[in-house]
């Protein structure tokens, strides 16, 4: 039997370069080894009360990305968190095992409280059992995370063991995946690439956009003519091509090096490479776009299947607790 793995997508509408680099492609390579569990997390988005008013569009903009970058329903359980409503009780559930020193530690939780201190809520506090909640409820064996996302996973597992402690065997204790998710610095040359930010390219761009958008990208600051040597080790374009033209990378470096190409010429060379790269997945994406009965359907699909295995888990979480 295939292991199971849970991933969930923030709802924050079109998808860029960043989120498709970092994880689109990772989700769709799992698709083989494994059953996947992929979700929108509507319900994580509320925990900070941004665009709400969007989040429905955000919500369809985000799954006909995946869908054209490759997420395939035959494949994976394709579904928004919202949709299944049995996560709300097991987060409640969870929320009773779960010691409130352990939440106030988290450090997102002390960085978001930082942010919108005016938000602290109480939700807020608890999105690390809700994030347990929904690896749980799908009983995933594997998370795939990056370094950074550890000690998330790592709260998952003490909830887990707590609970299988208290209750008896109930829980599999979720293991990491260890992804190389690249970080993919935006247009800026300084953050990571983010739509808050402006400094990203939508995966749904046109070519003529994306040309655009990289023409304005920060490339060597030290490089002020032509004929001045380039440090390709600092330069955000060099490392974006990295991504979409591994096998001329060496060439780039030395040519850059020894000024023998210009940032304007090398710019270029990224957003055609960008555009041949995502040509497939874009056109993919207008077809399904012009079908929304059938990314409907897809989403109610998802949504039926996912409460298959939730109300499995959730009857016998509750016969644990007492409550049948
Ligand atoms: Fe960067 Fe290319 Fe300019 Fe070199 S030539 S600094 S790699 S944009």
């Amino acid at each position: 039997m295939k292991k199971s793995v849970f991933s969930g997508v923030r709802p924050t509408g079109r998808l860029h370069i960043g989120n498709y680099l970092g994880a689109g492609k990772n989700y769709v390579a799992l698709q083989d080894e494994y059953d996947c569990v992929y979700c929108i997390v509507d319900l994580h988005a509320l925990t900070t009360l941004e665009d709400t008013d969007k989040l429905q569009g955000n919500i369809y903009e985000a799954l006909l990305d995946l869908l054209a970058a490759g997420l395939d329903p035959q494949k994976s359980v394709i579904f928004v968190q919202s949709h299944v409503p049995e996560i709300n009780e097991l987060f409640s559930l969870l929320s009773m095992v779960t010691p409130l020193s352990w939440l106030l530690r988290v450090p997102t939780f002390k960085e978001k409280a930082r942010i919108h201190p005016q938000n602290v809520n109480y939700g807020l506090v608890g999105y690390p059992v809700l994030m347990a909640a929904d690896i749980l409820l799908y009983k995933a064996d594997v998370v795939p995370v990056g370094e950074d996302q550890l000690p998330h996973l790592e709260l998952t597992r003490e909830i887990v063991r707590r609970f299988n402690e208290h209750f008896g065997e109930t829980f599999p204790e979720p293991q990491a995946k260890l992804t190389n998710f690249p970080l993919v610095v935006g247009l800026d040359g300084k953050d990571k690439m983010s739509k808050s930010l402006g400094n990203h390219i939508e995966l749904a761009a046109t070519a003529e956009e994306t040309a655009k958008k990289v023409m304005s990208a920060v490339t060597d600051p030290a490089r002020r003519l032509r004929s001045d040597p380039g440090h390709p080790e600092v330069c955000n374009v060099f490392k974006l091509r990295r991504h979409f033209e591994a096998e001329c990378m060496t060439q780039v470096e030395t040519d850059c090096r020894d000024a023998k190409i210009g940032c304007v010429d090398c710019k270029r060379a990224l957003a055609e490479a960008i555009n041949r790269d995502l040509a497939p997945l874009r056109a993919r994406r207008a077809e399904l776009a012009a079908d929304p009965k059938y990314v409907r359907q897809v989403m109610l699909d998802g949504a039926q299947r996912a409460q298959i295995i939730a109300k499995r888990t959730l009857n016998e979480v509750r016969s644990k607790m007492g409550l049948i």
